[in-house]
């Protein structure tokens, strides 16, 4: 484990990125669960240039459920595996329809029954959407925890739950953001900007560079 102590680590990341947070655009947890959904392999930016429309003709569950594909796929067709995401929002739209009463589940258990959702979806939905502490581990978080020697692993199911051990749970959610703009931002996957990191003396990457 890490010399780096949670608390200093939120501290410093706080004063990089005093305004962390989700970088999509939603109005409701439904809309933030298509979203996620949407972002899969693609910026967040680009999924708010298709959402604003998608959430305009679809403003809700039941009219996404009965949308016709061809017509959800001319809406998002700039995002990359538009037609796999199109299905899938089409299909979990039905499914939320049918077993949930038309309500985004909250738990991780049934969001994952949903088509095109895994679990780094699900954790974010429920973090960000339900306030319930969850970390939600994307490739920025994945990444940025081993160069940091928080986590020795590229299995993010162990690196979530190192991760919960790592932050108190009040701090999952806050901790997620961080590191997420951490690593779009800062600690990149080409170019992490080291001369100038609060965590370079620290940080078992660098220092074996
Ligand atoms: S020192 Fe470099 S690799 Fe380590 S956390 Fe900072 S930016 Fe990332």
């Amino acid at each position: 484990m890490s010399m780096l102590k949670s608390n200093k680590l939120i501290e410093e990341l706080e004063k990089l990125f005093p305004d962390a947070k989700c970088e999509l655009n939603y109005t409701n947890t439904f809309e933030l669960l298509i979203a996620v959904v949407l972002s899969a392999q693609t910026t967040d930016r680009r999924v708010n240039m298709v959402t604003r429309k998608l959430f305009t003709v679809y403003p809700d569950v039941y009219r996404l459920a009965s949308a016709a594909q061809v017509d959800v796929e001319n809406i998002i067709s700039s995002l990359g595996l538009f037609r796999t995401k199109a299905e899938n929002i089409i299909a979990l739209s039905k499914k939320i329809v049918t077993n949930f009463g038309g309500e985004v589940p909250n738990t991780l258990e049934d969001l994952t029954t949903l088509p095109g959702v895994g679990r780094k979806s699900a954790n974010v939905v429920l973090s960000e959407g339900f306030g319930i502490p969850a970390i939600a581990v994307d490739t920025h978080v994945a990444r940025v925890s081993n160069r940091l020697g928080l986590v020795d692993s590229d299995d993010t199911y162990v690196i979530e739950k190192t991760l919960e051990e790592y932050f108190p749970k009040d701090d999952w959610h806050k901790g997620h953001n961080l590191l997420v703009h951490f690593g779009r931002y800062f600690c990149t996957a080409q170019k992490p900007n080291c001369l100038e990191c609060p965590f370079n003396k620290v940080c078992p990457y660098y220092n074996k560079k």
